[in-house]
């Protein structure tokens, strides 16, 4: 009885050390700080970047179609990403996607698209408002366009699931963007 009691309490431990391993990987993914020691330059940045394929939803003649997209971000967080599009695709809404964007050097490290830690969904229909001033898209109407990223839906839940918010605060609302911070 002893030695069943030392196995299952030896068991347990095994399990909760993996499982605390496990949660401080996935939370910790990378910092911004490190990403930004990293990506100095366009050139420096590409070569922490992975290619990300996936299937999407998309409509052409007024029917849902499958189309193979593309994107680079870091590698840091590549798989939470590909994990995030299969979820929208495999999702009840079938949320289409026909343009999206990751990886892209914007003259500084400022913006986490400069370290392929942010990727922008539909960005013409998910535009980019402050106050009153729409800055990139051209609009947010979702519910009339199927485009446009709905509230809760499978988009947000997914990028939820793999620790990516949306860009939403104060004035700001980033509907297209998601990143490992929100901004
Ligand atoms: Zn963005």
């Amino acid at each position: 009885m002893k030695r069943i009691i030392m196995i299952c309490t030896m068991l347990l431990f095994c399990l909760t050390i993996s499982t605390v391993a496990q949660k401080n990987t996935a939370s910790a993914g990378i910092s911004i700080a490190k990403a930004r020691r990293q990506c100095t330059s366009s050139a420096k940045a590409s070569r922490y970047m992975k290619k990300v394929t996936f299937k999407a939803w998309d409509i052409k003649n007024g029917k849902k179609i499958t189309r193979t997209r593309s994107i680079y971000v870091h590698r840091a967080i590549a798989s939470r990403v590909k994990k995030a599009f299969a979820l929208i695709y495999n999702g009840k809404e079938k949320f289409p996607i026909h343009t999206v964007g990751g990886f892209n050097w914007r003259g500084s490290t400022k913006s986490l698209h400069s370290l392929g830690l942010a990727v922008d969904i539909n960005s013409n229909e998910n535009y980019l408002i402050e106050g009153k001033r729409v800055l990139a898209g051209s609009l947010w109407k979702p519910g009339k366009n199927p485009y446009s990223i709905p509230k809760n839906g499978d988009v947000i839940k997914a990028m939820k699931r793999v620790g990516l918010k949306q860009c939403i605060w104060g004035k700001r609302r980033d509907y297209m963007h998601f990143s490992v911070k929100g901004y």
